[in-house]
C-alpha cells in the first residue's frame, strides 16, 4: 500500500497495549493482603487481554530477607498467578536509575541535602527546601539527593477505583530520590521501571496511594507517560490492623491456596459460590476473571450510555 494511503488508516490515538505488573519488595513472604493486590492487578490485566509482569524490587538490601524473592515467585505460582516474560530484578537495573538521575540533574532539578535526622524529624514530613539554595553542597556519603517540586507541583489523576484525585507536592516538599546511604529511593526506581516496561495500569494497595503523585511527577519530569493507577483497600485483620509483614501477617501457604483465593476474591467483592468451595486456584481464577470481565463490560456500557 502506498505511504499516503497508509497514513489515512493510521488511528488518531495510538492505543497502548495493556501491561500490568506486580512489584513486591523481597522483605518477606507474601501474605493475604499482598495476594489480594496481586490478584486485582492480575485479573484486570487478563480481563483486558493484557500482559502481566513480575518485578522484584530488591534495591533496599538492609530490609531484605535472603530467599524471599524465590519464595514470592513460588507463592504466586501456587496460587495460579502466572506472569509473562522473565522476572525483572531492580538490583540489576542501577545504571538506568543513574541515567534518570543524570536527566533530572541536567534539568537543574536535583540538589544534595545534608539535613540531619533530628532536623528532618522536627520538620514533620514537610521538607522546607533549606538545602536547595546552597549551591555547593557536598555530594556523596552522608547526603541525600532531593528533587525539587516547586516548578510543577500539582498532580491530578483519576484513580481507576477511587475517582479523581489531586495533590500538591509542596505539601510535603522536595523529596528524596537517592538516600543518604546512597541507595536509590523507591519512588525513582518504580517510576523508571514502570516507564521502561511500558506499564499502562498499576493496581496496588491503598497504602501506596500517597506515593502515586510523586511517581506521576517523576515520570512527567522524565518525559514519560504515567500509567493509570488504581488503589484497592488494604486488608485488615480482626482487630482492624493493616495486614503487613511488620504486623506478622502469616505467610501464604501453598497447601491453603484454595482458602486463600476465596478470601482474596471475597475481599475484592467477588465471593465465589459454594460449589467452588474446594476448587483449585486455577479454577477460582477462571471464575474471578469471568466476573471481573463482566464488571468491566457493565462499566463500559454505563460509561457509553452516559457519554
Ligand atoms: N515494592 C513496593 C512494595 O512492595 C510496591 C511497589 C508498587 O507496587 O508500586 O511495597
Ligand atoms: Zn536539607
Amino acid at each position: 500500500m502506498p505511504e499516503a494511503q497508509l497514513r489515512t488508516f493510521r488511528p488518531a490515538v495510538v492505543m497502548r497495549r495493556y501491561v500490568g505488573r506486580f512489584a513486591p519488595s523481597p522483605t518477606g513472604p507474601l501474605h493475604l493482603g499482598s495476594l489480594a493486590a496481586a490478584l486485582a492487578s492480575y485479573l484486570d490485566a487478563r480481563a483486558h487481554r493484557g500482559r502481566w509482569l513480575l518485578r522484584i524490587e530488591d534495591i533496599d538490601p538492609p530490609r531484605e530477607l535472603p530467599g524471599a524473592a524465590e519464595t514470592i515467585a513460588r507463592q504466586l505460582e501456587a496460587h495460579g498467578l502466572l506472569w509473562d516474560d522473565a522476572i525483572i530484578y531492580q538490583s540489576q537495573r542501577l545504571s538506568y536509575y543513574e541515567a534518570a538521575l543524570q536527566r533530572l540533574s541536567a534539568r537543574g532539578l536535583l540538589y544534595s541535602c545534608t539535613c540531619n535526622r533530628k532536623r528532618l524529624r522536627e520538620l514533620n514530613g514537610r521538607y522546607d527546601g533549606r538545602c536547595r539554595e546552597r549551591a555547593a553542597n557536598p555530594q556523596g556519603s552522608g547526603s541525600a539527593l532531593r528533587v525539587r517540586v516547586d516548578q510543577d507541583p500539582e498532580v491530578h489523576y483519576r484513580d481507576l477505583l477511587r475517582g479523581p484525585q489531586q495533590a500538591d507536592l509542596r505539601d510535603t516538599g522536595d523529596f528524596v530520590i537517592r538516600r543518604r546511604d546512597q541507595l536509590i529511593a523507591y519512588q525513582l526506581a518504580v517510576a523508571v521501571d514502570d516507564a521502561a516496561q511500558g506499564v499502562t495500569h498499576v493496581l496496588r494497595g491503598a497504602d501506596l496511594a500517597d506515593s502515586t503523585p510523586r511517581q506521576i511527577f517523576l515520570l512527567r519530569q522524565l518525559g514519560e507517560t504515567p500509567p493509570r493507577y488504581g488503589h484497592i483497600p488494604v486488608m485488615v485483620d480482626a482487630c482492624g490492623r493493616k495486614l503487613s509483614k511488620q504486623n506478622q501477617a502469616p505467610a501464604l501457604l501453598a497447601a491453603e491456596a484454595t482458602a486463600n483465593m476465596h478470601r482474596a476474591l471475597t475481599w475484592l467483592g467477588l465471593p465465589p459460590p459454594g460449589e467452588l468451595a474446594d476448587a483449585p486456584s486455577a479454577e477460582l481464577i477462571c471464575w474471578g476473571l469471568e466476573r471481573w470481565s463482566e464488571i468491566l463490560r457493565d462499566e463500559t456500557a454505563t460509561y457509553n450510555k452516559n457519554k
